[in-house]
């Protein structure tokens, strides 16, 4: 099959990926089959750019391999069973489209695949696979078989398949419509990879990794059933849902998301949308979170990824408002990042858990916008977290830097109720206490558990209740209310309810509109962002007057966009809002109020209504305000421009700096800015005019060719440690850092011997395994060391041991074992040892670096970037010239490109050698 875009305009195509989490039911199907095509096999240059060589390197990879070609495959149920820990079998059964008869013979073969032509095809990525080497790189370490039936074929069909993917057999067989690759004995040819699994919690880590695998796949899924058995015990399950929120529900279980709040955040230009569930501000996060990042869920593009920033992210700021032992937990989250599909590049890790993002800064800062929407501006909720826990002390100046926030004398005492009605705890209590008196046992009879839920016996963490049958398809409130039933709420917390407040129904609280003040009885703001003027904010509270004070939908709402220099002084600066938004700030309560029951949708779509309708005279006002704000923000940032230095000598600047990247990307973002405020640099003038360098130029360039031949350093670049060279004419660009990496690379071919790690069981090494008698000869006749008091004779030949291989001669010179191995390569096996062999007999080769099997010398290439990183950041003028040296002499012209195959230089341009090219070189000087 081939996977065709249908539209990649970006806009059309997020629509797709968005059809949020709590809005509506998800009709998420985002990959659209246009058309079949025979399997076929990747060009050479394709592959080369994807090739990752090693894509199975445990169990949980092979289900993720085999779940993600289900999925591809568009199946709708998913049963994966396993035994001895999948050591002994893997088996994925699938309902999906399974494999032609045609395309059988190559499904196994590495780079044979359906789902892209070419490298340009991940530009449109709408596959979870696209490199075609996951079956074959199964085949590769285990004994796998293929049954599979499409539609159009009336039975099924059983291949076996070989270690190179090739068909060995195939018999009919009973199996219905999909696919089902069962793999047995895994790892049987890597005797140090199963010894891995050699402990018990080794393999109960590895099944939980199963589980969590499954489990993000089964949540951004809500079609989906899936199943997880380990020797014939059902593990955990999960039903087919009908939206993401039941899905969630299935996986997670009740008790968790009720701990969660949906969320839909747009950011355009990159057009990012992210949606999902994230803790509610007063979830307790001892509920609601894992001692690991196990249960933060981050999809991009619907690909389940690892974003050690995102959960970071996410981390510090629940972490702000939590005690200090839940700061050390892992919050529960689920974030769909959607993205157009050609910014974004999978083909990064082998496991495809990494992503690139092309926007990341966009995307971290859309996060952050989010993030800061739900749970208000990390540093002041730390500081509010501090004052209200009597233990915790408050940061001195944490008292200064709130009170310069504030706006004014009657803004404060408003706030210190918003601010209590924020205290996330009570706030949470209060609500469920109240939905509390709303359960009744009908309630509960209308939701008996069923068996849709989803269940686990493994770990502690995987514990999952029962929850309600008919629990996805209520509707929040419902639905809040069954969690609270199914969760048993525990007597001791509603106690400790506050007691005073009036009844509210769980509506008004989900739209902010519960909580109000006393004295005016307006809804009081979950999260208010005050101004760092501190100049009171006459003209707004003028022009806006309390009694219209709107209700915050921080998640509607447009977010605070925070400038570098906001961060700095540890201050929010809100960005001023358009006639429009303000109008809706305003117009949203009114609505809300005339109309209790309207849902967001169409209270969104009444405000549009209202403003389109707007009398020019209301509109200007509007405008008139909008200007005011603009100016209020100019002032503020004017404000926190001119005290970043007072907010440092308060101890808060560390604080503020919370997130770095945040902070880089904001400098680089306004360079402007950052030269007009930073402390002027010491300078000097030089003497240089267009005019004399129009002269010089071209006698420069007649002048006889001085410059020398090989490349001399002129002076280092600002970014990347790069230096300025100049061979000959050539002005180029060199990164010495290549240079470093391709050296010791060559360094480590030559020398580097791999440390061995003892096998539990010797290999016994056969003419059949080696490949043939002449490998075996050429074994047997290497160096070796004297024997051992017990007879025994261990080949010292460097073209072994250095490659990872201890090899034993027994005493009676019989029999020929491997005795120890290297650990540090993944998969090193009797293939490698074959290779070694090849090289030898083939080539004749007696140096180490000649007979080095693939898998070691990727190893090395990697050890030498590692290596180099580690290396100072920047090169002197010396450094960078005994590298061109070393480059000159130990690096033969055809190595002269980087680990990457990059080229070390750049050329810049070539400097004029007569004077009509330098004329040609000067003219754009005129611009
Ligand atoms: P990739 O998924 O990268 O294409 P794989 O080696 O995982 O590579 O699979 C090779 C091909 O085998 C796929 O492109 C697909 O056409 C076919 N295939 C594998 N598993 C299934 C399955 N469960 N159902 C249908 N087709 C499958
Ligand atoms: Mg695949």
């Amino acid at each position: 099959m081939l996977f065709i875009k249908s539209n990649q305009c970006g806009s059309r195509l997020l629509q797709r990926h968005v059809s949020s989490f709590h809005l509506k039911p998800l009709r998420i199907n985002t990959r659209i089959k246009v058309l079949q095509l025979k399997m076929h096999q990747l060009p050479p240059n394709t592959v080369r750019l994807l090739s990752s060589s090693q894509v199975i390197t445990s169990v949980v990879n092979v289900v993720k391999e085999l779940t993600e070609n289900s999925l591809d495959a568009e199946a709708t149920s998913v049963d994966v069973k396993l035994e001895n820990y999948g050591l002994d079998r893997v088996e994925v059964r699938d309902n999906g489209s399974g494999v032609r008869a045609e395309d059988a013979p190559v499904m196994g073969v590495r780079h044979f695949t359906s789902k892209i032509s070419s490298h340009q095809d991940l530009e449109s990525l709408q596959t979870y696979g696209f490199r075609g080497e996951a079956l074959g790189s199964i085949c590769a370490v285990a004994e796998v078989t293929v049954t599979t039936k499409t539609k159009e074929d009336d039975i099924s069909t059983q291949y076996a398949l070989d270690l190179s993917g090739n068909i060995v057999s195939q018999k009919p067989s009973h199996l219905g419509q999909g696919t089902t690759v069962s793999v047995q004995r895994l790892f049987k040819n890597l005797p140090v990879r199963r010894q891995f699994y050699s402990t018990t919690k080794k393999c109960k880590e590895e099944l939980k990794k199963i589980q969590d695998v499954l489990m993000a796949f089964a949540i951004v899924k809500p079609e989906l059933r899936v199943t997880l058995y380990h020797n014939k015990v059902m593990l955990w399950q999960k039903s087919k849902m009908a939206d993401h929120r039941s899905a969630l529900v299935a996986t997670l279980g009740p008790n968790v998301v009720s701990h969660l709040q949906p969320f839909h955040h747009r950011h355009e230009d990159p057009e990012i949308i992210l949606d999902g569930f994230l803790p509610k501000p007063g979830a307790d996060l001892s509920l609601s979170s894992s001692s690991s990042a196990d249960k933060a869920f981050i999809y991009v593009n619907d690909r389940p990824v690892q974003h050690k920033e995102i959960t970071k992210m996410v981390r510090q700021h629940l972490g702000a408002l939590q005690a200090e032992e839940a700061r050390a937990r892992f919050p529960t989250f689920v974030l769909r990042v959607s993205v157009s599909a050609a910014a974004v590049d999978v083909n990064l890790t082998p496991d495809k858990t990494q992503v690139l993002l092309h926007h990341k800064e966009a995307v971290l800062t859309a996060v952050e916008d989010l993030l800061v929407s739900l749970y208000g501006p990390q540093t002041s909720a730390k500081v509010q977290h501090a004052e209200e826990q009597p233990g915790l002390k408050a940061p001195k100046a944490s008292s200064d830097s709130t009170k310069e926030i504030r706006e004014d004398p009657t803004e404060k005492s408003k706030d210190i109720g918003a601010e209590t009605s924020t205290n996330s705890k009570p706030r949470a209590l209060v609500s469920t206490k109240e939905m509390k008196k709303g359960i009744n046992t009908e309630a509960s009879s209308h939701c008996p558990t069923s068996n849709n839920s989803s269940s686990s016996s493994i770990a502690d963490d995987w514990i999952v209740d029962q929850i309600p049958a008919n629990f996805s398809l209520c509707d929040d409130d419902e639905a809040t209310q069954n969690f609270l039933t199914a969760a048993n709420l525990d007597g001791n917390s509603l106690e400790r309810l506050g007691g005073g407040l009036g009844a509210f129904s769980t509506e008004e609280w989900s739209r902010g509109t519960a909580l109000r003040d006393p004295d005016s009885d307006k809804p009081l703001q979950p999260v208010t962002i005050l101004r760092p003027s501190s100049e009171p904010a006459k003209d707004e509270d003028k022009s806006s007057p309390s009694s219209s004070r709107p209700i915050s939908n921080a998640i509607i709402e447009k977010r605070a966009a925070l400038t570098a220099y906001d961060v700095l002084a540890n201050r929010a600066v809100r960005a001023p809002l358009s006639p429009a938004a303000l109008f809706e700030k305003e117009t949203r309560a009114e609505v809300v109020s005339d109309n209790p029951k309207a849902s967001l949708h169409q209270i969104n779509a009444a405000v549009r209504e209202k403003w389109k309708t707007l009398s020019q005279e209301e509109r200007q006002k509007f405008e008139d305000r909008a200007q005011k704000h603009m100016e209020h923000h100019e002032q503020a940032r004017a404000a926190s421009a001119e005290t970043p230095r007072r907010v440092s000598a308060q101890g808060q600047k560390r604080k503020a700096l919370s997130n770095q990247q945040l902070l880089d990307e904001l400098f680089s973002a306004q360079p402007q800015k950052k030269l007009k405020n930073s402390v002027s640099k010491p300078s000097r003038t030089v003497g240089c005019s267009l005019a004399s360098l129009r002269q010089n130029l071209p006698r420069l360039a007649s002048s006889p060719p001085s410059a020398p031949l090989s490349p001399c350093p002129i002076s280092r670049l600002a970014s990347q440690g790069s230096w300025l060279l100049l061979a000959g004419h050539k002005l180029l660009v060199l990164n010495p850092f290549r240079v470093e990496e391709a050296l010791l690379f060559q360094r480590l071919m030559d020398n580097n011997i791999l440390p061995t790690v003892a096998l539990k069981d010797p290999l016994p090494l056969t003419e059949e395994s080696l490949g043939g008698a002449e490998n075996m000869d050429a074994l047997c006749s290497m160096e070796k060391q004297s024997p051992e008091l017990d007879g025994s004779v261990v080949f010292s030949d460097l073209r072994l041991v250095a490659n990872g291989f201890k090899i034993k001669l027994s005493p009676d010179r019989q029999q020929v074992q491997v005795t120890a191995m290297a650990e540090c390569v993944p998969f090193l096996g009797l293939g490698d040892l074959r290779e070694i062999l090849t090289a030898v007999v083939q080539k004749k080769t007696r140096a180490v670096s000649g007979c080095r099997p693939l898998k070691v010398s990727n190893h090395l290439k990697g050890e030498a970037v590692r290596l180099v990183r580690q290396m100072p950041s920047h090169f002197s003028r010396e450094e960078v010239s005994e590298i061109l040296r070393r480059m000159e002499t130990q690096l033969e012209q055809s190595h002269r490109t980087c680990l990457h195959e990059r080229p070390f230089t750049h050329l810049l341009c070539e400097l004029p050698s007569t004077e009509q090219e330098a004329r040609a070189v000067a003219t754009p000087l005129h611009l």
